[in-house]
């Protein structure tokens, strides 16, 4: 996941914290999650989030996680999110 969070800052490098907007893979609420840069790697609020390829993660709200922490090998998220489509800003 660290490689995922290194290349969206690497892809904004003027922001120093990078909001994510995107739908929990579980129950498909909204999930807003802050990322900041710390000196041991990076600090998540507002939920997790979790890689499942090189180019593509899924987030989980804080309710999910807290009931299901882990990824087993068939899990299958329901919202996938691709880098290419991350923090593409929304107009209007
Ligand atoms: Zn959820």
């Amino acid at each position: 996941m660290i490689e995922i969070l290194k290349k969206i800052f690497e892809d904004n490098p003027e922001k120093s914290t990078i909001v994510l907007n995107v739908k929990c893979s579980d129950c498909g609420c909204d999930v807003i999650i802050e990322i900041t840069p710390t000196s041991g790697g990076f600090g998540l609020l507002g939920g997790s989030l979790f890689k499942c390829s090189p180019d593509e993660y899924f987030a989980k709200c804080p309710d999910c996680y807290k009931t299901n922490p882990k990824i087993n090998d068939h899990h299958k998220p329901k919202h996938i999110i691709s880098l290419s489509e991350k923090i593409t800003p929304k107009k209007g």
